[in-house]
């Protein structure tokens, strides 16, 4: 029993969100003019009311709405917890390799996880029009299906050398009704301003928000939705962790490490709050690693302080990891962690020590997710090979020290729309 697959029932997708920021002293958000705490209702001018009552919650667990569950449940949960005996194999490992598959949704990643959430309250609320910023265009195709699910209407900002390198992306977000502009864009002042010192402006996340932002402020019963970083959006992913738990709970298995790629974090956090939550309650002794890009190592290389979360200083300034607003990665092929900033729960964690960070070479990156293709059949998207990296080096460390670990990682996305990055990978193209 459990030898391959860990298989949920219905109803076994949690009725709850696990909030552990709320058992987090995590500094709080600051004007940045008067570097006093902002309180919650400024936060009301870009999200509705019951998303901002969970960014700031203390309640431990948040019932997930009755329509937010049967969506779910429609597109992607529960999701399958795999074992990858055949890359156990081939690294010849003691260790047990767990993945929680999250990629097997319409929209190919675990985004559609807070996209369904966030539609669902913002049109409980009213709002007419939701305002987006998307990277490699996961969060877009993501948030443009929940809101035609829900009834609304969808723009996404979407980061320019992604636009150009991903333009099928585009294409689906249509599919479901949304506009995309590529970012920066002619839709803004902000956006007008950068590509008048530069027509081919790469673009960036920082700026994309910034864009998505403007236009809230301008429109009616618009609002803003974000992809990753905040409270609320982690509080959605805990579903990942929670039916990863009960997943492992079947097969009596305890997870020694827990492993994510981080982008804005949400996905890592998605998979690892839960377990951080058995960590700080003293019942374990989980290791976790949040694995990022060398080009964009915002907790590796970056600081510990308060900047802001877009890059023309719009935002709040948030306690995180960040490279500095003004930082603009390299166009690596993993455009959804391509983000200056860090989750601010997930960097206290990491400067709490309960959270432990690395960076891996692209280069690196691709070799994993081409074993992965090869030994357990799925291409994975190129910011999941970040976790397949992280795991695949536990895995050789277990195979040194002759110990059998048993190694979680959430696969947050499949590469199957990202093909053109896999082409320039194999045509040596970097
Ligand atoms: C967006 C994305 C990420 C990075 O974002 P997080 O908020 O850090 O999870 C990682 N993997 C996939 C597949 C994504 O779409």
């Amino acid at each position: 029993m459990y030898e391959t697959k860990i298989l949920l029932d219905e109803n076994e997708v949690p009725k709850y969100y696990l909030n552990l920021c709320a058992q987090l002293a995590l500094p709080p958000p600051l004007h940045p003019g008067t570097k006093e705490p902002i309180p919650a209702e400024a936060l009301e001018a870009i999200f509705p009311k019951s998303l901002v009552a969970q960014e700031i919650s203390k309640e431990e667990k948040i019932p997930i709405p009755q329509e937010v569950r049967d969506a779910l449940i429609l597109l992607c949960r529960p999701s399958p917890l795999v074992r990858a005996k055949r890359l156990e194999a081939h690294l010849k490992t003691p260790a047990k390799i767990y993945f929680k598959n999250e990629s097997l949704n319409p929209c190919g990643s675990h985004k559609i996880n807070t996209a369904l959430a966030q539609a669902y309250y913002n049109a409980k609320a009213g709002t007419e029009q939701l305002v987006t910023e998307t990277g490699a265009g996961q969060w877009g195709t993501a948030l443009s299906c929940a809101s035609a699910l829900f009834g609304l209407k969808c723009r996404a900002f979407m980061v320019r050398t992604s636009y150009i390198s991903k333009p099928l992306r585009k294409t689906i977000m249509h599919s479901y009704g949304a506009e995309v502009f590529p970012s920066p864009s002619n839709e803004t002042a902000f956006g007008k301003s950068l590509l008048a010192k530069d027509p081919n402006h790469p673009g960036s996340l920082g700026i994309a928000i910034s864009e998505a932002l403007e236009q809230v402020a301008q429109g009616k019963n618009t609002k803003y939705s974000l992809g990753s970083v905040l409270n609320h959006v982690l509080l959605h992913q805990s579903i990942i962790g929670l039916e990863a738990q009960t997943q492992l709970k079947k097969a009596e298995l305890v997870a020694d490490t827990v492993i994510g790629c981080v982008g804005g974090g949400s996905n890592f956090a998605g998979i690892a709050f839960p377990f951080v939550k058995d960590v700080l309650d003293g019942k374990a002794h989980t290791k976790f690693i949040a694995a990022e890009p060398t080009a964009c190592p915002s907790i590796t290389a970056g600081k510990y302080e308060y900047d802001f979360g877009d890059t023309a200083g719009t935002t709040p300034l948030l306690k995180m990891h960040t490279l500095g607003k003004d930082f603009i990665p390299s166009p690596i092929h993993a455009g959804g962690l391509r983000y200056h900033g860090m989750a601010p729960a997930v960097s206290y964690l990491v400067q709490q020590g309960i959270i432990e960070a690395r960076a891996y070479e692209q280069e690196r990156t691709f070799e994993a997710a081409m074993l992965f293709a090869k030994t357990e059949g799925i291409v994975p998207a190129p910011e999941s090979s970040h976790a397949i990296a992280a795991t695949i080096e536990e895995a050789l460390a277990c195979k040194k020290s002759g110990e059998e670990k048993t190694i979680l990682f959430n696969l947050s996305g499949h590469g199957l729309l990202d093909l053109n990055a896999y082409e320039s990978y194999m045509n040596g193209l970097k």
